[in-house]
């Protein structure tokens, strides 16, 4: 007997390591010892390797090398870049700009930050997940020190206009972060010519290792340390480098970003085939997120009168990974913030289904779920009594 076939649609979560990255991070573990910080031979090598992944990551985003400081990965260069701002400029102000739809390596740094006495607005957005750079404008105090919106969204793939808020806070001198994790491969990033201050990104949302990533810092931005120690990353970030994942992300960025035309024209032409069969064959969906301003990846759909995560257990089953939503709030009975934040109803909030593809999927895959989740979705609908009431209401009209 076969071993189940995995139907792998979960790529906003995480990615599978790709064989080269992992080559490349065996024979550095292999190889490198040193501890970077000593001055001898082998000390020195083991820098270079950091050193040669700090320019591939900056070449990735238009940024020089000396602005790229790597940490363990997205949350905490997301609690970095808030915190270290905050803390830096407290003398200035006190007032953080955000939005309604981060994640919550971002959201809940905020609310952190209001215990310890900021006042943070968090935008609103539009029913696509947009968020309108007026809204951003009106916003602005003269006590507004940080402004932190995401590049694109994790649950419903809507890719937010940075260059233009970017603007915004350069036109008012106020730094601007933004959570680049998901954008990163999927939209070409500079972030000189997007007005970037400081930028996100993790390596295991790209192929790279998990427990790594980096925080791109314009020169000249003030912003506090968040791990004190060691004089490693410029005396910036304490620590002994992780420098096999560090080596591993720097391969992972730049083969992520070397034809992002192709890689997208490739992944959206698999996920509107798969988008496409969803609407045909099953009543009642609805996509959630921007129809064209989205990740080429992403599929984020409610079905009414369903429950997401039982929709998961049955797709399982059939060994098809997929999310309801962040697989950070998985298990949690709120239904996800930003469905919540687009307009969705609670109950239709907790009807919707993730699909996020990648570079192994297949038509094959893809016409293999479009098999299964039409006969998920009918099932769990002849269970729900909500379902019932909507027929019986239909045949009386
Ligand atoms: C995954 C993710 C993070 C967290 O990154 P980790 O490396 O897992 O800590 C932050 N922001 C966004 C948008 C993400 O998708």
């Amino acid at each position: 007997m076969g071993e189940k076939r995995i139907i792998y649609l979960d790529h906003a979560a995480t990615t599978p390591v790709k064989p080269s990255v992992a080559d490349t991070m065996w024979s550095c573990m292999n190889t490198h010892f040193g501890n970077p910080s000593s001055i001898y031979r082998i000390a020195r090598e083991s820098r270079n390797a950091i050193e040669t992944s700090r320019a591939q990551v900056a070449k990735a985003v238009g940024a020089e090398p000396g602005e790229i400081f790597f940490t363990s990965g997205g949350s905490e260069s997301d609690n970095w870049a808030i915190k270290g701002v905050a803390f830096a400029n407290r003398k200035k102000g006190n007032h953080i700009i955000t939005s309604a739809i981060e994640h919550h390596a971002v959201l809940h740094t905020c609310q952190y930050l209001e215990k310890e006495g900021f006042t943070v607005t968090y935008l609103p957005v539009d029913h696509y997940g947009l968020i309108d750079p007026a809204d951003l404008e009106r916003a602005i105090t003269d006590k507004t020190i940080l402004i932190s919106i995401m590049y694109a969204n994790n649950e419903i793939g809507t890719i937010e206009p940075v260059a233009e808020l970017g603007a915004i806070a350069r036109k008012h001198k106020i730094p601007f972060h933004t959570d680049a994790v998901q954008a990163i491969g999927n939209v070409p990033i500079d972030v000189r010519t997007q007005n970037i201050d400081l930028l996100s990104l993790s390596a295991h949302k790209f192929y790279g290792p998990k427990g790594c990533g980096a925080l791109y810092i314009r020169k000249g931005t003030r912003i506090d340390n968040l791990i004190h120690g060691g004089g490693q990353e410029n005396r910036r970030r304490a620590g002994t480098e992780n420098i096999a994942a560090i080596v591993g992300m720097g391969k992972a960025i730049g083969l992520a970003t070397a034809d992002i035309e192709w890689h997208n024209t490739q992944i959206r032409t698999l996920r509107d085939r798969l988008l496409n069969g969803i609407l045909e064959k099953i009543p009642h969906a609805r996509l959630n997120g921007h129809p064209e301003k989205r990740l080429p990846s992403n599929i984020n759909i409610s079905f009414e009168f369903i429950e997401g995560e039982s929709m998961l257990l049955w797709l399982d089953d059939e060994g098809i990974c997929a999310s309801t939503g962040s697989a950070c709030t998985s298990g949690s009975l709120e239904p996800s913030h930003v469905l919540l934040a687009i307009g969705l109803p609670h109950e239709v909030a907790h009807g919707s289904l993730r699909l996020t593809l990648g570079d192994a999927n297949t038509e094959a895959d893809v016409d293999f779920v479009l098999e299964v989740l039409p006969k998920v979705v009918s099932r769990l609908r002849a269970m729900s009594p909500l379902y019932k009431g909507e027929k019986e209401e239909k045949r009386n009209v």
